[in-house]
């Protein structure tokens, strides 16, 4: 596989250069040259597979010049070692939890996935590479846990202080070994500000090998495939048509269903749903791409106003607009409506939404025709709802926590504490301090 950048189809680079650079210098993103199509027989067969088996053959289907058949399958059934399940709410309408991994949220796919891609690469070349992210919650945790005690990798992870939510802080300050948490006395936006500067520190580079694990990465885009073809493998018998419903911010996630679409996987239709962060909609409306500041909502990781993966979805479209529209609506909810879903989804089916999955549900309420049975609508629940509590506790709604955060809380929590300044965070990495 090779990559082309979005903002420019004459680059070539290999799938290695790919992951560890993680963006083209031009600032397009990269993409594949060539979608190679899901091969018939194969798909057939997905009836009968397990979702490690069918993560194999759609990460094969890409990477069979790059990686060994044995190799991408250790590498597989080492990430993806939990489930992805689909919960009926009615006839007709499932949840896809993407919950069930050790972060609880879907970014678990994509933080476990290019750990293992990167640990993969590095074996031979007794090299240590030092990874730095900021988050705002849902990331960080994933790349943690991702990353904890791959060898030859250690993390940094910036988080501003107060801002996450004590689930989130956990998953950053409990692990110890290879994963440093730093709080950063500060707003995300600080955070970003202070690993941006240090990937161009030439003293900094000099002395380390800097990689970032950013939501752009093409080897977090790659596992967020295997959970759309499994789906369509365990209802394609039922249903003729799928409609996937995505809570966008990034719009990472729905790009990789799109890709896979692009591959042959049969959809009718995507739903990208947002929160009040609506630049995407706009975008369908008036036909002008407006990026603007994020405003803070309850569905928090949505909380995006450039989105950055959509290039990739318009690049799929050659920037056709009209073509992506046949393929691709968007639709905005906001706070109220979102509180409001909640409360109702739990009146109705006992099953409790996370705020981000909530956007899913009121889009699939606003589109939904009731003429024929043969169309399913599969809403992406994209984190545990125990990671947000603020509005549950309002709502009077009581939470069961998985087993996982009650070991977490057993644990001691480490996290070096930072004042928002380059020439600490600096000293920090090198450590002089
Ligand atoms: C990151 C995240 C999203 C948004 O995913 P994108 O790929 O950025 O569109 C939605 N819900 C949750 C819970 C998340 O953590």
């Amino acid at each position: 596989m090779k990559l082309y950048s979005t903002a420019n189809h004459n680059l070539s680079v290999d799938f290695k250069t790919a992951v560890f650079n993680s963006l083209p210098a031009d600032k397009g993103l990269y993409m594949p040259t060539i979608l190679p199509q899901f091969d018939a027989l194969m798909m057939q067969n997905w009836a009968t597979k397990t979702l490690p088996q069918i993560a194999f053959d759609v990460a094969y289907t890409l990477l069979n010049e790059v990686i060994s058949a044995q190799d991408l399958k250790a590498i597989i059934d080492d990430a993806i070692n939990f489930e992805a399940p689909l919960h009926a709410l009615s006839g007709d309408t499932f949840m896809l939890e993407l919950f069930h991994g050790p972060s609880l949220a879907f970014k678990d796919f994509g933080g476990r996935f290019m750990s293992r891609i990167m640990a993969h690469f590095l074996k031979n070349e007794h090299k240590e590479i030092k990874i730095l992210v900021a988050t705002s919650g849902d990331t960080g945790g994933a790349v943690a846990l991702g990353f904890l005690n791959v060898p030859g990798i250690s993390v940094s992870i910036l988080y501003p202080k107060g801002k996450v939510s004590a689930i989130q802080e956990l998953q950053l300050t409990t692990n110890g070994n290879n994963i440093e948490a730093i709080e950063i006395d500060g707003t995300f936006d600080d955070c970003q500000r202070l690993v941006k500067q240090a990937f161009l520190d030439e003293e900094l580079n000099t002395h380390l090998s800097l990689t970032s694990a950013n939501s752009i990465n093409i080897s977090r885009l790659i596992p967020q495939m295997f959970y759309y073809a499994n789906t369509w493998a365990r209802l394609k018998a039922d249903f003729e048509e799928l409609v996937f419903v995505t809570p966008s911010g990034n719009f990472g996630n729905i790009a990789a269903g799109m890709i896979a679409h692009k591959m042959g996987l049969p959809v009718k239709q995507f739903i990208a749903a947002t929160n009040s962060n609506d630049i995407v909609p706009q975008y369908f409306k008036t036909g002008t791409y407006a990026p603007r500041p994020s405003i803070a909502t309850l569905a928090n990781a949505m909380d995006v106003g450039d989105p950055s993966n959509f290039v990739r979805i318009l690049d799929l479209y050659n920037n056709d607009i009209h073509a992506l529209h046949t393929q691709l609506i968007s639709l905005s909810y906001n706070d109220a409506q979102i509180k409001a879903t909640i409360a109702t989804v739990y009146q109705q089916h006992n099953y409790i939404l996370c705020p981000h999955t909530a956007t899913g549900y009121l889009a699939v309420e606003e589109v939904r025709k009731n003429e024929t049975n043969k169309t399913a609508y599969i809403i992406l629940a994209t984190a545990h709802p125990c990671k947000f509590p603020d509005v549950f506790e309002e709502l009077h709604i009581n939470i069961e926590e998985p087993a996982q955060v009650e070991t977490m809380k057993q644990k001691q929590q480490h996290k070096v504490i930072m004042a928002n300044n380059f020439d600490d965070f600096k000293k920090h990495l090198l450590g002089l301090n």
